[in-house]
């Protein structure tokens, strides 16, 4: 099972790209424009979100 990412709220500064770059549109910005894991099912653990964000709000998790 790869890992999930997880989001640092603190961090994020809801720019968006981490939503435009996951391959599979497991991501979306909520109401406090922080970027939110809405497909945790769909999520495949590419990192892909990891490597674009411009802050290192997002960890991955070790699974
Ligand atoms: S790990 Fe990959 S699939 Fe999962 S949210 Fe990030 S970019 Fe999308
Ligand atoms: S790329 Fe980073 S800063 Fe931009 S919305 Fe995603 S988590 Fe937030």
């Amino acid at each position: 099972m790869a890992g999930k990412p997880e989001i640092d709220a603190d961090e994020c500064t809801g720019c968006g790209i981490c939503v435009d770059e996951c391959p599979n549109e497991c991501l979306e910005l909520g109401s406090e424009d922080v970027a939110v894991l809405v497909k945790d099912d769909i999520c495949d653990g590419c990192a892909t979100c990891e490597e674009s964000c411009p802050t290192e709000a997002i960890t991955m998790t070790e699974q």
